[in-house]
């Protein structure tokens, strides 16, 4: 593969944004090109949560996943930590035996892995880390110290004005409608929803959600699941939470200002039957507020429902697809964790104009060519 003369980045969330940076500080010719405005998509409407506790069961995308936490510490000495970056470490306990004794079980495992865990009581945890949490004095809660959240929409501003710096230009509020191909199949040019058109010989698909359908425009079937997921945002005078944290039945973390944002796998779980975002919002507010009772007089502003970006066999589909040359893809549902290593790897794949990573090898797109 050549190196490409201009590459359009299809998406403005945190992997089109880490793609788009990690190009342009390449010197790569880029237009970055967003359907709405950056980071406005998935990136400002989730947990944010960057981990790779949650992910021990294999062990490439567990390895992938501290990559992306490692990344981050890079990303931070680089750009500066500003109000994106919230490395304040990561609270989790379980209100039942056998959920209990299976995160004592993954914490052992990710200690002999030589990742950071700590093992407390409830009242340490009130004693040391958070004051306004009514978990049990016994009760067992892993502290995960080299965990984080981030302010998606935060980081994409920044690494889109970063990516201008360095000579990228784009186009927001424009969508990609068409994606044009020469004789040969390889990427030629984009047509934009204004009617116009850019010659480019390279696209990188980071459409987070949408990306199945910025897939069939160079007729590739990239298959993903559909699987929404549901965020509130709070209003509190006094926001009572230090850091991001999983209780047993919902998980909280603060949102930088007087905002807190609040997610539950269980209330993702009604959302075929519970259509209405406010009857999620409000289901998400009683299970926080009997986490921390100081949230029953906090304000719900807004809840979203946004489908997570997931390909068909629940790993992230990264790099080139040999069938259209100048076709990229980095499409990735832990994507706040994984954008800044996949913007980089990918990135260097593609100005290099070869296959570099091993970390890649087991998410590569082929694997859904038929
Ligand atoms: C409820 C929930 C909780 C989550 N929690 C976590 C978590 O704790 N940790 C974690 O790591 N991940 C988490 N995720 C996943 C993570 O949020 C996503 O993987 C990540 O934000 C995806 O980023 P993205 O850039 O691919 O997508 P987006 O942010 O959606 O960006 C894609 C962009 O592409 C644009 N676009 C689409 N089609 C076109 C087109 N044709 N032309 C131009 N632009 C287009 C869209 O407007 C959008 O802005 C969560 C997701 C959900 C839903």
């Amino acid at each position: 593969m050549k190196r490409p003369e201009r590459i359009a980045v299809i998406g403005a969330g945190v992997l089109g944004s880490s793609v788009g940076w990690n190009l342009a500080r390449r010197g790569a010719d880029v237009v970055l090109v967003e359907a709405g405005q950056p980071g406005e998509g998935v990136t400002n409407w989730s947990f944010s949560w960057v981990n790779a506790s949650n992910k021990t069961a294999r062990r490439s995308y567990f390895d992938l996943n501290v990559a992306g936490m490692t990344a981050y510490q890079d990303l931070a000495r680089t750009i500066g930590p500003d109000a994106w970056w919230h490395p304040t470490g990561h609270l989790r306990w379980a209100d039942d035996p056998k959920a209990g004794a299976e995160l004592l079980a993954t914490a052992e495992l990710l200690a002999e892995r030589d990742y950071g865990v700590e093992v407390c009581t409830g009242a340490e945890v009130r004693r040391r880390l958070e004051p306004s949490v009514a978990v049990p004095d016994e009760v067992p809660v892993v502290f995960f110290p080299g965990e984080a959240w981030v302010h998606g929409r935060h980081l994409v501003r920044r690494l889109v004005d970063l990516s201008v710096a360095a000579g990228a230009t784009h186009r927001f509020d424009t969508a990609v409608r068409e994606i044009g191909t020469h004789a040969d199949g390889s990427v030629a040019t984009v047509v934009l929803s204004d009617g116009s058109r850019l010659d480019v010989d390279a696209v990188v698909n980071a459409a987070g959600p949408s990306a199945s359908r910025v897939a069939g425009l160079v007729g590739r079937d990239l298959p993903m699941r559909r699987e929404p997921g549901a965020v509130t945002r709070l209003d509190c005078p006094r926001v009572p939470v230090r850091r991001a944290m999983h209780a047993p039945h919902i998980e909280i973390r603060p949102d930088g200002g007087s905002s807190v944002v609040l997610h539950s796998r269980e209330v993702d779980a009604r959302i075929d039957t519970e259509e209405d975002p406010q009857e999620l919002a409000r289901l998400l507010h009683d299970l926080a507020r009997q986490v921390v009772p100081d949230l029953g007089t906090a304000r719900i502003m807004r809840t979203r429902v946004s489908n997570r970006p997931i390909p068909g066999d629940g790993f992230p589909s990264v790099g080139s697809v040999a069938s259209v040359p100048g076709y990229y893809e980095a499409v990735a549902h832990s994507g706040i964790t994984l954008g800044p290593v996949i913007g980089r790897l990918l990135a260097e794949e593609i100005v290099s104009g070869q296959r570099r990573d091993e970390m890649l090898a087991d998410f590569r797109p082929e694997r859904f060519t038929p």
